[in-house]
């Protein structure tokens, strides 16, 4: 093993400093691709999460005060910081997720600095408006911070998660405390020591660990105005209720099984880098995946046939070594929620067409799995997998295809790959999905508004919509002139 100098050297990050408490939980840090220990962190103690909500709570109304440039100078220096060190970055979050370095290097650490640069951009530009009324009565509105949010992280995007709801938390003059994924610790630790060193005040960003509990008291104390999370449908809905308890603002990122339809006039080279893209980057653990992989039977055999020849170049080995493209699973726990589904999907009679095995080395490695012939009413159809497992399903025309896209209650994203470009903006139009692809996959820049319709959640990270979750507006009514009353 290397010695990773980036390492965090405790558990806890609260009001600048990192923290321990020996008496919480411990928590074991596995390396995907080997299945050993790397680390150990400790759950937050309740006077540890005390100590996070007093150090948010202090911080808040001196970090409002500043002007949306000061803070934003900070989030983008915090930025250059991340751009700078993204290497060290980059091997934290392999060793944390086990994702091949030739993504994590792309993907994680650098959307988080591109979140923290735009909303540090944007910090600045935020205002409120006037509004003029008769008689020279004006009212005007001040966009005011919520106060202190929790952040809630799952494990597959541990940095990028962190940055995504700090950045425009900060923007907005919040402070925050965010729990990462038991699974995922080590990331989001290291995002906050930047952040204190690109200038936060101590309490502005800080991270405790800890499995749901931890998380569920935070977002049941009464000095928490708003809670994000990164999660499953099931934990959305324990933590919207919770919110919902106290009347907090929410955002919900929760899961999706989402269509990707493929018609037969579709450029088909570029239809099944989406359907790889959507399937098999960080080995199928992507929320936005197009799972339901709908081919149009003019092209199902040619589709199959050129997507079996290019999973022979998935390189699946060493995270660490960059030709490696295919890494692990996160965990032991994950790997066997997905052959439990390659074992259904089997039973129930879809075609195994590659894979669906565990692979024969150290580590949470699975084959990248296709089923063909797979029909709506199969497990593998209907539930999340949250794995390397691309259900292919066949059929005839556009309208069939739209209404068996939308049999879902998940809402998340939807795809098209087609050359007709009126059928594709019909198509996205159609889609019951907050984030839509024409001739591509998997995009979500940090320019464009990202999240779910139904199931799939509530609220929008990314873009200046995600402002509007971080926010509050208050009216001030001006009187110009004597004040009547009846009597
Ligand atoms: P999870 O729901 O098991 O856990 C998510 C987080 O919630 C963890 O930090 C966990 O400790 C915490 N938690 C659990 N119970 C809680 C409670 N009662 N109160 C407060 N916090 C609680 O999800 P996971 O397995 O870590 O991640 C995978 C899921 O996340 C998938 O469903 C995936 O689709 C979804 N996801 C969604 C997005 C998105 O942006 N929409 C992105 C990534 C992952």
């Amino acid at each position: 093993m290397r010695n990773y100098h980036a390492r965090p050297t405790g558990s806890h990050f609260i009001a600048g400093l990192y923290v321990e408490d020996d008496d919480g939980t411990p928590i074991e840090v596995i390396y995907p691709a080997t299945g050993q220990k790397i680390a150990e962190v400790h759950a937050a103690t309740p006077a540890v999460v005390r100590h996070a909500l007093d150090a948010a709570q202090r911080a808040q109304p001196a970090w409002a005060a500043m002007s949306g440039t000061e803070r934003g100078r900070i989030l983008r220096r915090a930025a250059d910081m991340i751009r700078a060190r993204n290497r060290e970055l980059s091997e934290l979050e392999t060793l944390d997720t086990g994702k091949p370095i030739q993504e994590t290097l792309v993907a994680d650490a650098t959307s988080g600095a591109d979140a923290l640069e735009y909303f540090g951009g944007l910090a600045g530009a935020l205002t409120g408006e006037h509004i003029q009324l008769a008689g020279g009565d004006f009212v005007y509105s001040r966009r005011e911070a919520l106060g202190v949010c929790v952040g809630i992280g799952a494990w597959n995007y541990p940095t990028q998660i962190a940055c995504w709801k700090a950045a425009p938390a900060l923007a907005c003059g919040n402070t925050m405390i965010f729990k990462p994924s038991e699974t995922t610790p080590l990331s989001a630790l290291k995002v906050a020591e930047i952040l204190t060193e690109a200038g936060a005040p101590p309490g502005v960003f800080n991270v405790v660990q800890g499995m749901g509990e931890v998380g569920a008291a935070l977002v049941s104390d009464p000095r928490v105005a708003k809670v994000s999370l990164t999660g499953s449908v099931p934990t959305g809905q324990k933590v919207y209720a919770a919110a919902a308890a106290g009347v907090k603002n929410v955002t919900m990122e929760l899961g999706g099984k989402s269509p990707l339809l493929v018609f037969d006039d579709a450029d088909i080279e570029s239809a099944v880098s989406g359907a790889i893209l959507g399937n098999f980057y960080s080995t199928g653990q992507v929320c936005s995946n197009g799972t339901r992989v709908f081919v149009q039977k003019g092209i199902k055999a040619a589709f199959l046939d050129r997507l079996a020849e290019r999973l022979k170049n998935a390189v699946i080995g060493d995270p660490l070594d960059m030709a490696t493209n295919f890494g692990p699973m996160v965990s032991e726990g994950q790997l066997n929620i997905v052959l439990n589904y390659i074992a259904k999907g089997v039973a129930e009679g879809a075609r195994l067409v590659a894979g669906g095995k565990r692979v024969a080395r150290d580590g949470f490695y699975l084959e990248p799995t296709v089923f063909a012939d797979v029909t709506d009413d199969m497990t593998i159809a209907r539930e999340e997998i949250f794995g390397p497992v691309m259900c292919v399903l066949d059929f005839d025309d556009e309208a069939e295809a739209m209404a068996r896209a939308n049999a879902t209650e998940y809402g998340l994203a939807a795809g098209v790959f087609t050359r007709d470009i009126q059928r594709a903006h019909r198509v996205a139009a159609g889609f019951e999905a907050g984030t839509c692809y024409i001739n591509t996959y998997n995009d979500a820049p940090v320019e464009a508004p990202f999240g779910g319709m139904k199931l799939s959640g509530v609220g929008r990270e990314n873009s200046k919509a995600a402002i509007e979750h971080y926010s509050q507006l208050k009216s001030v009514y001006v009187k110009m002139g004597p004040l009547d009353a009846p009597f």
